[in-house]
């Protein structure tokens, strides 16, 4: 998907002695990195640098993590890691609300970080990885889910949907009748490296359904199964 051969970062931080950990840490292990120092440069410089995936710190001068990711999801699919603060960790599942895909708490070690990057960086690398090998279309009941595509019909409606909003219906639909434990879905989707907090996986599920269900509050398709996990009803 990409043939640049070093890895752009755009870090868009604000704190001086986060950007010169981060900028330091990040190239030494082989990434490139280009520094916004807030959101407004953020969104004025993302096309121009193009970047593999973005570091978004929550709190930013002029315009808020969350917008910036709202505003890029508009355009990309790029990888997004939210950075907060402890005690703003509430505004980082927002930003999974509008489409950022993974997120962290400040401090974080420099090698957690590193290796989330390279999580979210292969993920998005082999769309049609592991998670969806099969590469077969599969439709259950008025949802059908084409991963070669990359297209999701709901109701006869084309519905776009983030890269691991998708991974994670398309193994949901592929497994259709069977429960899916928590640990099981964070590993198909995330990665058996993932780190992240589990919140991940219900925000993500919570996403899903405002797009799939026909009443997100009381769904009939993809069902919670209490203190195991998830299951895409076969019939509804
Ligand atoms: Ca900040």
């Amino acid at each position: 998907m990409n043939t640049k051969s070093k890895q752009t970062v755009m870090v868009v931080e604000d704190e001086e002695a986060f950007i010169d950990a981060l900028v330091v840490g990040l190239q030494r292990e082989g990434f490139g990195v280009e520094v916004a120092r807030d959101g407004a440069e953020a969104l004025s410089n993302f096309d121009k640098i193009n970047p593999d995936i973005v570091l978004l710190d929550v709190m930013l001068p002029k315009v808020s993590g969350t917008d910036v990711c709202r505003e890029i999801r508009k355009k990309s699919q790029v990888p997004i890691i939210m950075v907060s603060a402890k005690g703003t960790e509430i505004d980082t599942v927002v930003g999974l609300e509008v489409g950022a895909d993974d997120y962290i708490v400040k401090p974080y070690r420099i090698r957690e970080l590193v290796a989330r990057v390279r999580a979210a960086l292969r993920r998005s690398a082999t769309p049609e990885g592991e998670s969806l090998d099969s590469g077969t279309s599969v439709s259950v009941g008025d949802v059908t889910i084409n991963p070669e595509q990359h297209v999701v019909t709901v109701r006869g409606q084309l519905t776009k949907l983030p890269l691991k909003e998708f991974e994670l219906l398309y193994v949901l639909m592929a497994n259709a009748g069977r429960v899916m434990t928590r640990d099981t879905l964070i590993d198909r989707v995330w990665g058996s490296d993932y780190y992240g907090d589990t919140k991940t996986l219900d925000v993500h599920i919570k996403r899903l359904r405002t797009k799939v269900e026909v009443v997100p509050s009381t769904p009939t398709s993809i069902l919670t199964i209490r203190g195991l996990g998830y299951k895409f009803e076969k019939l509804n």
